[in-house]
């Protein structure tokens, strides 16, 4: 070796590294998934690379990953034949975390072991999750393409640091070799590292292989010779992309692992759909609902999107053409049978074809979400409190499902006592009184203002729901929703409140009177605020408290005055 030089890890690295190491040890299997996982996204890469480079395949196109075991020395290998890394390559992925959401993921460690694993499990933790079980870790790689001499050689202890030095090595890609911990020896097992193969990786497209040895000729059960078998590597996954099964054939348990694969997640998706379209555009979409928000679900420059295929070659990661910005936490991924090979994300900007698959996949998403609305309410209601708040950036992003998105929105409001979002507009209308035309909605700053605002207490009186809405997006919100089901919605808090049909005879005439007692009392009001108010007006909606400060039904809510400012405007 030669050239070799230490480098620290990043400070994250070391945390995470601790952290791992504490807190994943009763799911130390996971390591196996994660370098499988890898080696099998360095095959995707090469493929796609080879598509304008054929030359990279090196006259070995047959794409497979290795697993081998070494009982003397107490190692294991995963070895592929994939794209490979250069020296540079290694130095920056396994020695950083480059991943989107890093700083808030360190910033949200609480200390607590069982709160900070179920966020370990979210993050994911990729490479490193090696040091679970080995006390070191060997990565021998040669980027595709390169001279043999340009071969790496990177080596840890998962402390502190990490050596690099140039070595030669004439075949392409990356072995990773594990030298397991003392009592972590169960991994030399040949069965015990299949059964785990076989339960994660039977979904990976491309061959996961282990050595197996000769087998000399033996007798058969009739006295017959059965031929000896030669030693050879056997492939025991299958080996295809899940999507492209039939649906029938996959066990819920695949889909689930599937998902984890490609959402990095170590939790069970909440729901997936998976579907051939054919006809005018033909592709395949496997679409998963998580069951957890990830915890940088509102940071901008978020990577979402899904994984595009075509024609089962993989394309990119996180093309987030396919998938409105309301629906960012799906994962899945995307197979197209027309988009040319050679797909960039401009050409994916505004294309006939990526707008098909993009309102298909909208539609998909909806139709799922709708029919766990109905059918496992409970379960709705939890992916409520996870996404709700994403959702509702619908109705003013996508105006073609509009009311479908509606339909799937949820409020807290006055027909029961809980802060909780879970009556939708649906369960609204069908409460609404005789005569009621209109959804009445009052948004203000929290749940607690909400429900004690003056405004509702002719509401109460008269037994009419009222929505009560108090997360910052609601007034955004509303200003994008304007009817459903041909019901038009109405603030309480804005002009005048005409409550039509609501309003009886009587009341009317006690109205009257009232007004004729006040002449003169609103005129004074007026000229004491001055110009604060735009006017002063007598109301018939204040039941026990005197006087309550409305807005203009043209103007902005007194809620998105207080929005504008917050923003700074
Ligand atoms: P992730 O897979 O989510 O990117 P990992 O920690 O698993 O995170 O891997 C970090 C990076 O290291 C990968 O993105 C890839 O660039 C590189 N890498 C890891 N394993 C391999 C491999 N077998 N072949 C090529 N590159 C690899
Ligand atoms: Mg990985």
């Amino acid at each position: 070796t030669a050239h070799k030089e230490t480098h620290g890890f990043q400070t994250e690295v070391k945390q995470l590294l601790q952290l791992m190491i504490h807190s994943l040890y009763s799911n130390k299997e996971i390591f196996l998934r994660e370098l499988v996982s890898n080696a099998a996204d360095a095959s995707d890469k090469l493929r796609f690379k080879a598509l304008s480079d054929d030359s990279l395949y090196e006259n070995d196109g047959e794409l497979r990953v290795r697993l081998s075991v070494d009982k003397d020395a107490g190692t294991v290998t995963i070895s592929d034949n994939g794209i490979g890394m250069t020296r540079d390559d290694v130095i920056e992925h396994l020695g950083t975390i480059a991943k989107s959401g890093t700083a808030e993921f360190f910033s949200k460690l609480s200390g607590d072991q069982a709160r900070d694993s179920q966020l370990i499990g979210q993050f994911g933790v990729g490479f490193y999750s090696a040091f679970i079980v080995a006390d070191k870790v060997t990565v021998r790689t040669r980027a595709a393409g390169q001279e043999a001499d340009r071969g790496v050689e990177w080596q840890s202890e998962g402390e502190g640091n990490f050596t690099v030095a140039d070595i030669d090595k004439p075949e392409r890609g990356t072995d990773v070799i594990l030298h397991l911990k003392e009592d972590e020896k169960e991994f030399l097992d040949d069965w015990r590292l299949r059964s785990i193969i076989g339960k994660y990786s039977d979904h990976i497209s491309v061959a996961v292989q282990m050595y197996k040895e000769e087998v000399p000729e033996r007798d058969g059960p009739d006295g017959e010779k059965i031929a000896a078998e030669p030693a050879h590597w056997e492939t025991i996954n299958k080996a295809t992309a899940l999507w492209t099964r039939d649906k029938s054939e996959v066990s819920d348990e695949e889909y689930k692992e599937f998902y984890k694969h490609i959402s990095h997640d170590y939790g069970d998706p909440l729901l997936w759909s998976h579907n051939k379209v054919e006809g005018k555009t033909e592709y395949t979409s496997l679409l998963y609902v998580p069951a957890k928000a990830p915890f940088d679900m509102w940071n901008r420059e978020q990577k979402h999107g899904l994984k595009l295929y075509v024609q089962r070659v993989f394309i990119m990661d996180d093309a987030e053409q396919f998938m409105p910005t309301y629906l960012r936490f799906v994962k899945g991924v995307l197979d197209s049978n027309d988009l040319p090979l050679n797909v960039s994300r401009e050409i994916l900007q505004d294309n006939r074809i990526s707008q098909a698959m993009r309102q298909g996949c909208t539609k998909k998403v909806l139709q799922m979400l709708e029919r766990m609305a109905k059918n496992q309410p409970e379960q709705y209601q939890s992916f409520w409190q996870e996404f709700g708040n994403v959702l509702k950036e619908g109705p003013a992003e996508d105006f073609s499902n509009k009311e479908k998105v509606a339909g799937l929105l949820r409020f807290a409001s006055t027909e029961d006592d809980s802060s909780e979002e879970k009556v939708s507009l649906d369960d609204y209308i069908e409460r609404m009184k005789e005569g009621q035309d209109k959804i009445y909605y009052i948004t203000a700053d929290s749940y607690a203002a909400a429900k004690t605002s003056p405004h509702l207490e002719i509401f109460r009186k008269k037994g009419i729901e009222v929505l009560l809405m108090s997360e910052r997006i609601d007034e955004w919100l509303m200003s994008h929703l304007t009817d459903y089901k041909e019901k038009s919605f109405q603030s309480i808090t804005k002009g005048d409140l005409d409550l039509g049909e609501l309003e009886d005879e009587e009341s009317k005439k006690a109205q009257e009177q009232a007004e004729k007692d006040v002449e003169g009392l609103t005129e004074r009001v007026k000229k004491a605020l001055g110009d604060k108010v735009k006017d002063v007006k007598l109301s018939h909606r204040l039941i026990d408290s005197p006087a309550c400060v409305v807005a203009d039904d043209q103007g902005m809510s007194t809620q998105m005055v207080k929005l504008m400012q917050a923003a700074g405007q």
